[in-house]
């Protein structure tokens, strides 16, 4: 027992450096299972239980004869909890709950490493400053979202988005209070997005939203619900001079005849933004503004008139 005790640990953290703790939960469960002739074991991760406080059928934190709870602990954070269900008969003994423990341990310290890993993806994969996606991981999703649209030929849409002005803003009020404006931006972007869109901080005061099955046109609505949250919305950097931050925004679907590749399609959007950056700013304009036209083909190639 003490052998394959080991082994089950070893087998873990071989698990734990490459896995993030949703992936090793499943492990997790299984080896337990297995280790302690369990009838069924159940895991809860730490965000898992906040969601399910209220969650009458998991059954947690009600007392249970044939159920041992052991609570899930590493380095003094708790990961989690687990219950191991047993057949009535079949309840540990005494020495077999101090094995259980054993195993126990080994699974929080699991948890534990799979949870520094997820800190590192995490750390490398978001932007320090709002949260939001890197400029890194807004190329690799816009990429394979770009092909998933192409071969099941369903929308997708880009929305490009630059503060308007956000250099006045650093020169009046300090960069800090830039920051903090920046960091208003991207929590609107999250409200705006839904599960599975992607909000991105490009650089500086560059953003993009990338929204899968969405048309430009139905882009075009997020894009107003944006700049309606934002004309919502004051800072105030002292002394009275409270004022309202807006965006250019620029929109892009893969529908339209000029985008063929994801470069085509983020061009299209940023010249959209540059459009209406050129007419006055506050705006939102989409590559049907910049290309209304199909321009007719010859010999397999465009021909603007
Ligand atoms: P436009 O409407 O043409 O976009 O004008 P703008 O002033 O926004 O454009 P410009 O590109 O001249 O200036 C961008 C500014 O964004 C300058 C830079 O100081 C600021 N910026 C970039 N990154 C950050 C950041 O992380 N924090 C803060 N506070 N400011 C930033
Ligand atoms: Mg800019
Ligand atoms: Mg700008």
């Amino acid at each position: 027992m003490r052998e394959s005790l080991r082994s089950l640990a070893d087998f873990y953290r071989g698990l734990a450096g490459r896995l993030e703790s949703r992936e090793l939960k499943g492990y997790i469960a299984d080896s337990v299972k297995n280790m302690t002739g369990a009838r069924q074991v159940e895991l809860r991760l730490a965000d898992e239980l906040t969601d399910e406080l209220t969650d009458e059928k998991s059954g947690a934190g009600q007392p249970n004869r044939d159920r041992l709870d052991y609570q899930l602990a590493s380095e003094g954070h708790h990961l989690g909890e687990i219950y191991l269900y047993f057949e009535g008969s079949a309840e540990p003994n005494p020495a077999d709950r101090e094995i259980i423990l054993e195993i126990m341990a080994a699974a929080a310290a699991a948890l534990g490493a799979a949870a520094k890993y997820q800190k590192a993806v995490n750390l490398a994969s978001l932007d320090g400053l709002t949260g939001l996606y890197n400029h890194r991981i807004f190329d690799e999703v816009f990429r394979r979202e770009f092909a998933k649209a192409k071969r099941h030929q369903h929308g997708l849409a880009l929305l490009s988005l630059d503060l308007d002005h956000f250099k006045v803003v650093n020169d009046s009020y300090g960069h800090q209070f830039g920051d903090l404006v920046l960091k208003s931006v991207a929590d609107i972007l999250t409200q705006v997005a839904r599960a599975t869109d992607l909000a991105a901080r490009l650089g500086g005061e560059e953003f993009a939203l990338l929204l899968p099955h969405t048309s430009q046109e139905q882009a075009l609505v997020v894009a107003t619900r944006v700049k309606s949250m934002l004309d919502h919305k004051y800072f105030d950097p002292g002394n009275g001079a409270v004022f309202h931050q807006t965006v250019s925004q620029g929109v892009a679907g893969v529908e339209h005849f000029m985008v063929k590749s994801p470069e085509d399609m983020l061009y299209l959007a940023d010249q959209a933004l540059y459009l209406a950056k050129r007419e006055g700013r506050d705006a939102i304009r989409s590559v049907a503004d910049v290309a209304p036209l199909k321009p007719a083909m010859k010999d397999g190639l465009y021909v603007f008139q």
